[in-house]
């Protein structure tokens, strides 16, 4: 690493790569891995500890090939499940693209050191979440799937150059091409030069008060994204799990209770005793999540109640198949074997993010995007349980494999030190008071236009630290969200409006934005 050197009077590190891959969960170091195996020179950038890839708990969904299966299930029957719940707005291609290169992209993960839990020797036990018309779903651990993925990776990626609590501030290009990373580190301000940049930042859920995401799920791809001018699409597609960990506690990252509960027979009661979903769905229980969801918070709404309860009483061997979930609900003084789980809806997971093909390209040259960062057009309006580490699998290998062969054809790359820039930002708190308010499960067009007026009272904020950043990020991202929502006048998926509680045919589409400098809400591209 080259620092500091001189630019304009201000003195900044440099660091060279052929691939910049931001972020150490799923997407991420399978891109890094599949770009250093391609011969390339990698460099990861990673700002925080635990990745969601860390704590994802239920599995990964995959069709098996047909000499592993002993039941009914196929890739079409996958793709079918993945376009009911994403309510229309999925792409077919890109899905049966994804679903299909699954078991391969497994394998691969096998190769790198993953082990998962094994119903014989030899044969993987499969699960069933919601919306799954087959036990399709691998898993590890009992519940610890993702600890197991991000400990497999890890070891395969330790030979990698990983720069840890290194924050990537602004993504660098010039005519029409990625040329770097503007990035804080302990040093300061530093650039990595780069043609091809891999966005792997995951997900958002810290637009609200509450989320099962870790702390540095802050939206900040997408923000990076749209202040390279970038389009974003499906953000108001915010999934909301139904089963959170009702904990008493204010706010920040709280214990999910996993979906594969519901599978194994858990039932979602009222304080009464009364189901939750009876009535609503003919999946009950196992509805998609944005049926259980919004099921769970009609009902809070209508008794009053703090939370709902998930009885798991009824399920044998609770404590062996799911760890995890048992050592969270112990913490919270809660023993799931005697007593029904407290739950409540929380943020869990953007469905929407930065445009891309499924190879991860987006429309900037030499830079992709992989993982929950990304809009692939898999999850549409609502993703099914467990799609997500699969895409995360296969995009971010094929985007490390592209952006390897882009690296290759551009040649080295040499990013000019921006101006310093002042972008706007709310208090952390009052955005996720705001968000949470107004849109959150349900919305509606008063509330929307409420949080449109509170992002506009956002001052600006001059990005010294990674909080101001994540701020900044947070509010960005906040805007794109109240556009989205608003400019959708129905409901679909996991997008509740209780304005236009109907779903309209004629909206079946998405609907992109695209950032406007002199606004924090960005507009919708038309056509
Ligand atoms: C509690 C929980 C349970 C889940 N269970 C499942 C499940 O069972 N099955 C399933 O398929 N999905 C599950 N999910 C969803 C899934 O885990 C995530 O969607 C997926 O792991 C996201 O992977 P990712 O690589 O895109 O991002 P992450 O794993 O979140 O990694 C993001 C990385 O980007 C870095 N980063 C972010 N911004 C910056 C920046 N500005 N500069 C530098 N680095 C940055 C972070 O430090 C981190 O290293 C679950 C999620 C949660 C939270």
């Amino acid at each position: 690493m080259t620092r500091p050197a001189a630019c304009g009077g201000r003195g900044y590190w440099q660091q060279r790569a052929d691939v910049v891959v931001i972020g150490t969960g799923v997407a991420g170091l399978v891109a890094a891995l599949a770009a250093h195996r391609s011969g390339r020179k990698v460099v990861v950038l990673s700002k925080a500890g635990n990745t969601a890839t860390f704590y994802a708990q239920g599995g990964i969904a995959v069709v098996l090939p047909d000499a592993l299966r002993e039941d009914g299930d196929s890739v079409d029957a996958h793709v079918a499940d993945t376009l009911a719940a994403g309510a229309g707005l999925c792409d077919p291609d890109a899905v049966r693209s994804i679903v299909a290169d699954g078991y391969r992209a497994v394998r691969d993960l096998v190769d790198d050191g993953a082990r998962f839990d094994e119903a014989v020797p030899g044969r993987w036990s499969l699960t069933r979440e919601g919306g799954h018309s087959q036990r399709r779903i691998i898993h590890a651990g009992g519940d610890a799937t993702g600890a197991e993925v991000q400990r497999a990776l890890d070891g395969a990626a330790a030979r990698l150059d990983i720069r840890r609590n290194h924050v990537a501030l602004e993504l660098l290009h010039d005519a029409g091409a990625v040329t770097g990373v503007l990035t804080l580190n302990e040093d300061g301000l530093g650039i990595v030069h780069a043609p091809s940049v891999i966005l792997a930042t995951g997900g958002l859920g810290h637009l609200y008060t509450a989320t099962t995401n870790p702390e540095g799920s802050t939206g900040d791809g997408v923000a990076l994204a749209m202040w390279a001018g970038l389009a974003v699409a499906d953000l108001e597609f915010i999934q909301f799990h139904p089963t959170m960990l009702f904990d008493g506690r204010a706010g920040g990252r709280r214990p999910l209770i996993t979906e594969a509960v519901r599978g194994e027979g858990a039932v979602l009661v009222d304080a009464q005793g009364n189901s939750v979903t009876a009535g609503v769905h003919p999946m009950g229980d196992l509805a998609p999540r944005d049926v259980v969801a919004g099921a769970v918070d009609a009902r809070m709404v209508a008794t009053g109640d703090p939370c709902v309860y998930l009885d798991a009483r009824g399920i044998k061997g609770f404590r062996k198949r799911f760890p995890t979930v048992t050592a969270a609900c112990e913490a919270a003084g809660i023993d799931p074997t005697r007593q029904p789980i407290p739950v409540v809806p929380g943020a869990h997971y953007s469905c929407g993010g930065v445009i891309t093909d499924v190879d991860g390209r987006t429309e900037l040259a030499g830079l992709f995007a992989a993982g929950e960062v990304a809009r692939t057009g898999m999850h549409g309006a609502n993703r099914l349980a467990s799609n997500s580490l699969l895409e995360g699998l296969v995009v971010g290998g094929r985007a490390g494999k592209a952006a390897a062969a882009h690296a290759l054809t551009a040649g080295p790359s040499m990013a000019q030190l921006p101006e310093p820039t002042t972008r706007r930002a709310l208090p952390r708190a009052e955005l996720q008071q705001a968000m949470t308010r107004y849109a959150s499960v349900v919305r509606d067009g008063d509330g929307l236009r409420s949080l449109a007026q509170g992002l506009d009272a956002a001052m600006p904020r001059a990005l010294n630290s990674r909080t101001d950043f994540e701020d900044v990020a947070l509010t960005t991202a906040a805007g794109a969200v109240a556009a989205a929502a608003s400019a959708r006048h129905e409901s679909r998926g996991c997008h509740h409006r209780s304005d236009f509680p109907e779903t309209d045919p004629a909206q079946a589409v998405a609907a992109p934005l695209v950032s406007d400098a002199r606004s924090l809400i960005p507009a919708v591209v038309c056509g």
